[in-house]
């Protein structure tokens, strides 16, 4: 079979990334990038494509253009991981070899888990802006929808991009304000979760944007089925020791109970994210956290080394460092991984290295032409890129979102430089 001497699994934001960093440092070294997709998706664009405000096809470029020179590109699939032999299979070449390895594999979407949602998806007004092919049919929901309930709300698991399901909301909700329509429209957000964000300034913000725009919240709702046909969505209630109870709001937004615990909303449109996990291949193999049931890569949150096996190393969306999950997250662990891994090459010590904070970073837009930027590490703590104010709406933090992150992502990023 092939050998490498450091195999890159997957070849997204990370994956690319941490090749072209590497590369830059020793052009030398024998790197095989394995990665099934011919193209690249820069996928925080995908919600402002399903506002109407970006094009798809400038979010896809070919997978070619961005293999670093001097990298071999495996287009296949793994399959599976034997960490002990230093060894894996894929769908079509069958077994490679490496000395070291990164894991870059993004996360799996598993629409069965939750019942209805796949049948429904694409049709009958429910959406997805995680799916590259549904985000034209999120734009295309946007401007059908006049009236009735539009419902946004997001699985129980962990997702990237934690705050994807709230930006398309505020969007939706000012375009229905600009057309006239918002009178009509009842704009829910049901969530899992307990808060609207996980740190508090930035959760200050949004709670005024959403009292002032008459977003509706529902906390402790967890999404267990959808009926397409009826167009209604299933959550039990999850808050400890409260029952579910109808208000007389729910009453006239059409939410009903069924059994003892569970709400039951009709919707005109609904968008969520898909339940994710790691990949399969990955979960079923000895690189998976033991007794994790999404099964990220059990790596250092620091060094984003194996815990178990020091010549595997694992970045983005796949590992099980607890940030938030972003692109944003990628460009501050690559140089971290890349200076850790060479020096586990030399057989050399990290431990006056630089560490991974646990940064990460979501661009909340709140209106067209409005965004709110933030940034935290892992203890929740701010750590703001620009001396302002970043709670408060901006003009040119939309600017930042719409042109320059996309050309830093395309042209500086994914090269190595930035
Ligand atoms: P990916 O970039 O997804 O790459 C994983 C790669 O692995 C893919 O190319 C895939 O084909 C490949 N792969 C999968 N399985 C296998 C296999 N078995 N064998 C080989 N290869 C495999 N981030 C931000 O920073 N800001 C944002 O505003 C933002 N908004 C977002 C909005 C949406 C709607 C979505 C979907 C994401 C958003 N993100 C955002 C998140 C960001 O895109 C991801 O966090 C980032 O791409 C993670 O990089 P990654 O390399 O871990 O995964």
């Amino acid at each position: 079979g092939q050998h490498h001497k450091i195999i890159i699994i997957g070849g997204g934001t990370g994956g690319i990334t941490v090749a072209a960093r590497l590369l830059r440092k020793d052009s030398k070294l024998d790197i095989g990038i394995i990665e099934p997709s011919s193209k690249h998706y820069y996928q925080p664009a995908w919600t402002l494509v399903g506002a109407g405000t970006y094009d798809l096809e400038d979010t896809i470029r070919d997978e070619k253009d961005f293999i670093p020179k001097g990298a071999t590109w495996i287009q296949d699939k793994v399959t599976s991981v034997d960490p002990d032999k230093n060894s894996l299979t894929t769908a079509e070449k069958g077994t490679i070899t490496y000395d070291y390895l990164v894991v870059a594999a993004g996360i799996q979407y598993n629409w069965d888990a939750i019942p209805g949602l796949k049948e429904a998806l694409g049709k009958y007004g429910v959406t997805s802006n995680y799916e590259k092919d549904m985000t034209t049919y999120t734009w295309e929901l946007l401007q059908k929808t006049k009236s009735g309930n539009a419902l946004f709300t997001q699985p129980a698991t962990p997702i990237k991009c934690g705050g994807a399901p709230q930006k398309i909301m505020y969007l939706a909700e000012d375009y229905w304000r600009k057309q006239g329509v918002r009178e009509n429209i009842n704009v829910i957000f049901a969530t899992p979760g307990t808060v609207i964000f996980g740190v508090k300034n930035f959760a200050d913000a949004l709670n005024k944007i959403i009292k002032n725009r008459n977003i509706l919240t529902r906390y402790y709702h967890k999404l267990v089925e959808i009926n397409p046909e009826k167009k209604e969505a299933i959550y039990e209630f999850t808050k400890p020791d409260v029952k579910a109870v109808l208000t007389d709001e729910d009453r006239k937004l059409g939410i009903r109970l069924e059994g003892d615990n569970k709400f039951v909303i009709p919707f005109a449109m609904l968008h969520t994210p898909p339940p994710q996990s790691a990949p399969d291949f990955i979960k079923n193999s000895k690189l998976a956290k033991p007794d994790d049931p999404y099964g990220w890569v059990d790596v250092d949150k620091h060094t984003l080394q194996h815990v178990r096996y020091a010549n595997v190393y694992s970045l983005g969306d796949a590992s099980s460092t607890p940030n938030a999950k972003t692109g944003a997250a990628v460009r501050k662990q690559a140089p971290v991984l890349v200076e850790n891994l060479l020096d586990t090459m030399k057989n050399a010590p990290l431990k006056d290295n630089p560490v991974y904070d646990g940064y990460g970073s979501c661009p909340l837009v709140t209106r067209y032409g409005r965004m709110v930027l933030a940034e935290f590490d892992y203890d929740n703590k701010p750590t703001p890129s620009f001396p302002f104010n970043l709670a408060k709406e901006r003009y040119s933090m939309w600017l930042m979102k719409k042109y320059f992150l996309p050309w830093l992502y395309w042209n500086r990023m994914l090269k190595g430089k930035a």
